[in-house]
């Protein structure tokens, strides 16, 4: 009899573990929602930046960088390009950035859905999995059990808990058939559908696991500040708070601060930063180089009133928030400036402080930092508490950087995670 395997969670991890379930085992999606791949179709805005030319741990934040190593290294160019072309599914890359050569998330989507249809993969929407209960034991003491396991200190992989089949509870209490595996796929807290209570991981939880810190990344940062003035303006810029800076294309916004380079600081932010800093003329390198240039600014057009003086320098509305920020009209005369304010405003264009009232929010960020440590999985990504489950994509302690790394990560996770299920239920097809 054909071993059965299910899937909670028909994002891209769920949906890629499927497909390279498919050919060795029976193999059923769950999902919540009225359909699988959701997401997707939001991702690269509507492009789908599906992956990157180059990956590497330095692209994610993880607790474990040397076990992220190992899980990228198995699902290299090679493995990554086979399984598009298996899908069929034609790619371009732009500035590292690999999309579909549609240019449509809708077309990467239904290429994942052919491919499960052709596989014969069984889909479920409209289920939320709320427990996950081991067969051999009455309700409620299954739980219990696989939670002593989860609380021994100093836990080696040899302390696992013994395998057994799982059956899913769904909303109203409802018990699925019994499987031989299950793989967690429930992605993160971030995105359209923001943080429904009975996100996957509580049913992490359940079974034992930690959970990290959870936190929005890739999102904006709102600012405490008056952003009327600045508010459209996109601007090539330098944004630096906590220790890490990101350059690229800024936004100012009603609400404070977005665009990529925000989005990639947001990663590494820990909610405790209250100033984020802006260098509106990253290109000068060196104090000594930008300061000779303001000041041969100076002497040309020291003459100019304080609207005209940026001109060809710094974008309009920029140049008229630095003016609001020491204090001058647009009439005023540069060289009627005092040395102190004339140093202050030379100061201000590469370090306009902004106060960080938080970020945009779960509802708005690509996706959610933290989740279940790697350190709490085996190599093939099982879970060392309950033998039998494993897990895959967002819901790992696994966070990328913009560019492609999440779906990469979504894909790489789900190709250790398969590969290990087929060892492990003996079924090498
Ligand atoms: C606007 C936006 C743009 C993005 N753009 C990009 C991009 O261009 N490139 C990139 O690499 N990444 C991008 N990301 C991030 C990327 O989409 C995610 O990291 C990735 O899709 C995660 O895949 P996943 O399968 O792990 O989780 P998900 O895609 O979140 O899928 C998990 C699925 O599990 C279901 N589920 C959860 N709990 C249960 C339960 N209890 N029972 C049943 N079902 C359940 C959910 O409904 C969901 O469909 C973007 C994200 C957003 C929100």
């Amino acid at each position: 009899m054909s071993k059965r395997v299910a899937i909670i969670g028909g994002g891209m991890a769920g949906i890629c573990s499927a497909l390279l379930l498919a050919a060795s085992c029976e193999v059923c999606i769950i999902e919540r929602q009225d359909r699988i791949g959701k997401k997707l179709l939001l991702t690269g805005n509507g492009r789908c930046n599906i992956s990157n030319t180059e990956v590497s741990p330095e692209d994610y934040v993880c607790g474990d960088k040397e076990r992220l190593g190992c899980i990228l290294a198995a699902f290299g160019p090679q493995e990554r390009d086979g399984f598009f072309e298996e899908l069929g599914l034609y790619t371009q890359t732009v500035k590292g950035g690999i999309y579909p050569l549609s240019n449509q998330a809708s077309s990467v989507l239904d290429a994942l859905r052919f491919a499960l249809t052709e596989r014969g993969v069984q889909v479920k929407c409209g289920l939320t999995v709320t427990d996950i209960n081991k067969e051999d034991l009455p309700d409620g003491k299954s739980l219990k059990r696989l939670k002593a396991g989860a609380g021994s200190p100093g836990l080696s992989p040899g302390a696992e808990n013994e395998g057994g089949r799982y059956c899913l509870v769904t909303g109203g209490g409802v018990k699925s058939r019994l499987f031989d595996a299950v793989i967690i796929a429930g992605g993160g807290r971030a995105g359209v559908y923001g943080e429904e209570k009975q996100n996957a991981f509580s049913l992490a939880a359940r079974l034992g696991h930690s959970v990290t810190a959870s936190h929005p990344a890739l999102c904006a940062l709102r600012c405490g500040n008056d952003m009327a003035v600045t508010a459209g303006v996109r601007a090539n810029a330098r944004v630096s708070a906590g220790g890490y800076s990101e350059e690229g294309e800024l936004q100012f916004t009603k609400e404070g601060l977005s665009g990529i380079p925000v989005f990639q600081l947001s990663l590494y932010l820990n909610g405790n930063e209250r100033e984020a800093m802006v260098d509106l003329l990253p290109g000068f390198d060196s104090d000594v180089s930008y300061g000779d240039m303001m000041d041969r600014r100076l002497e040309c057009f020291g003459d100019r009133n304080a609207e005209d003086f940026f001109a060809g320098l710094l974008n309009k509305k920029l140049a008229q928030e630095l003016r609001r920020r020491i204090g001058m009209s647009a009439t005023d005369s540069m060289s009627s400036l005092t040395p102190e304010k004339y140093e202050r405003l030379k100061k201000l264009i590469r370090a306009l402080p902004y106060d960080i009232k938080g970020t945009a929010g779960y509802k708005n960020a690509q996706v959610s930092a933290g989740g279940v440590p790697l350190a709490e999985l085996t190599e093939g990504l099982g879970s060392r508490f309950a033998k039998g489950v494993w897990f895959a994509g967002e819901m790992l302690d696994v966070t990328g950087r913009c560019g492609g790394y999440n779906l990469h990560f979504a894909m790489a996770s789900a190709f250790t995670c398969a590969a290990d299920i087929k060892r492990s239920l003996d079924v090498q097809a």
